[in-house]
């Protein structure tokens, strides 16, 4: 049987794409391409994007895992329509499809043992065979069964013949019926599997466009299977799209995992300080592409995502790729709302937020994260006498104070306090000395704000003002005198 003698969802039907992540653990880099290619495919085709939570697995699956995911997609701008489905609460449903399978013989009670089943892969391991289940109850009637005994249900799936899946990211890919066994729907307890819930629910919320890793991509020819049964007992269960994307490697090109640093995307944004927005463009990029475009905004993937720009090679996540494209956003960013989130870092008041709004189109020049932007804005707070980073005093020491006495001495002169005369006067006391600007300007630097780097030094002259910038070079000068 193969896929042409199946309809495809109708392409003309609208579009509706699902993100189903298993809440076992926050939500990881991986899962949010996944769902941001779902949802850029949704609303690239003014479909529909569902969200479902695959909870099925009891022992694994947390609420705090369940909030991070939510809160992750959020943050990300990834919005869902409808009400997140929760998977397990359907188990009713789940199971009552299997019992129409059974009822229609497209499906049957297996009565094998546990024991039967490990002796017969200990077999099949012992030839070399491959390990599946061999069909041992797939024809045998009903009055066989054991009075009493439990049994599991499985699909009765086609034995011969081939299934082509035409894949938009992998190409046609076929697999014989032959290498697929007759996989269990309903365990010995009643209980679905995670195979017959995740179709039965993929079915139920009307999914047309099964976009996720390629991990799945064996998974999907069992369920193609059990589509197709139903699709021959009820009608209407048309064949998914399917686009399975490959998943995202590692700089050293093993798959990414914690190991190379791969973290859930709360901590991109807690310890890293990432922009959702840069997260979001990173992503896209990592396996997607539009020509040499780099900086993609929202709008732009939405109207030219599509999925023959997926590539087929595993793309390699680049820790400061991610860093040089956050400092571009940075860049771009809203002063106000970098103020608000560099304040919330610092834990700054109201105050100190407006003094950082000031600050703000100085301090992003050169940050690449929101910590060193925090970072970068630490002076503006600082306490007289500043303490002064290890590295930065040499620049506090011998011939320095007599720099940083007469840079005092030309900056107090100073009618006007702005950029501008700020520039001259130092420049001026650089060329009366006869020392390159640099020799005047860092302990100067390092004298404002107690290191070595720091915005432009008129900008940090003309942030602190005139009282606090002269009060802090003659803190130096009287330190420095005694050392
Ligand atoms: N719950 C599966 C996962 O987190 C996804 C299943 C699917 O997309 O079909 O890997």
């Amino acid at each position: 049987m193969g896929a042409t003698d199946h309809k495809a969802a109708d392409t003309a039907a609208p579009v509706v794409t699902r993100f189903a992540p298993s809440p076992t653990g926050f939500l990881h880099i991986g899962g949010a391409r996944t769902a941001l290619f779902n949802w850029l495919f949704a609303r690239h085709h003014g479909g529909k994007f569902l969200l479902r939570i695959e909870d099925t697995d009891r022992a694994r699956s947390t609420q705090p895992a369940i909030d991070a995911i939510l809160e992750g997609m959020r943050w990300l701008g990834l919005d869902w329509d409808g009400e997140a489905v929760f998977q397990f609460a359907r188990a009713d449903r789940h199971a009552a499809v299997a019992h129409q399978l059974l009822a229609a013989g497209h499906a049957y009670k297996c009565y094998a043992t546990p024991e039967e089943l490990t002796a017969l892969r200990e077999s099949q391991r012992a030839a070399g065979k491959p390990m599946r289940y061999d069909g041992r109850w797939r024809d045998r009637p009903e009055s066989d069964a054991p009075a009493g005994a439990p049994f599991v249900v499985r699909l009765k799936a086609p034995t011969t013949g081939s299934v082509t899946i035409p894949d938009r990211v992998q190409g046609d890919v076929t697999v014989n019926n032959a290498e697929l066994d007759d996989f269990v729907l309903l365990r010995s307890d009643g209980t679905p599997t995670y195979m017959l819930a995740v179709v039965v629910d993929d079915h139920d919320m009307g999914v047309t466009h099964v976009i996720r890793g390629d991990d799945h991509l064996n998974n999907a020819f069992r369920q193609l299977a059990l589509i197709r049964a139903m699709d021959a007992v009820v009608g209407g269960w048309p064949d998914p799209v399917y686009a399975h994307i490959p998943l995202i490697h590692g700089s050293d090109g093993a798959k990414l995992s914690k190991r190379h640093g791969a973290l859930g995307v709360e901590a991109y944004r807690d310890e890293l300080g990432i922009l959702p927005e840069a997260l979001g463009n990173y992503l896209l990029r990592l396996g997607w592409g539009h020509g040499d475009d780099e900086i993609i905004s929202r709008e732009q993937a939405v109207e030219w995502f599509d999925l023959a720009g997926v590539g087929k090679s595993p793309s390699r996540f680049d820790q400061k790729k991610l860093e040089n494209l956050n400092g571009l956003y940075i860049r771009g960013a809203d002063d106000a709302r970098l103020a608000e989130l560099t304040a919330a870092r610092l834990g700054v008041d109201e105050a100190g937020r407006t003094t950082i709004e000031t600050a703000m189109p100085v301090l992003k020049l050169r940050a690449a994260n929101l910590n060193e932007l925090a970072d970068g804005a630490r002076f503006l707070f600082a306490v007289r006498p500043l303490p002064i980073d290890e590295d930065a005093r040499p620049l506090l020491e011998g011939g320095n104070t007599e720099v940083l006495a007469a840079l005092h001495t030309a900056l107090d002169a100073l009618p006007h306090w702005d950029t501008e005369a700020l520039e001259t006067a130092v420049r001026g006391v650089a060329e009366t000395r006869g020392i390159k600007l640099g020799a005047a300007a860092q302990p100067l630097r390092a004298a404002l704000t107690g290191r070595r780097t720091s915005p432009g030094i008129y900008d940090v002259l003309a942030l602190l003002g005139r009282q606090e910038s002269l009060a802090r070079i003659a803190d130096q000068m009287a330190v420095t005198a005694d050392r």
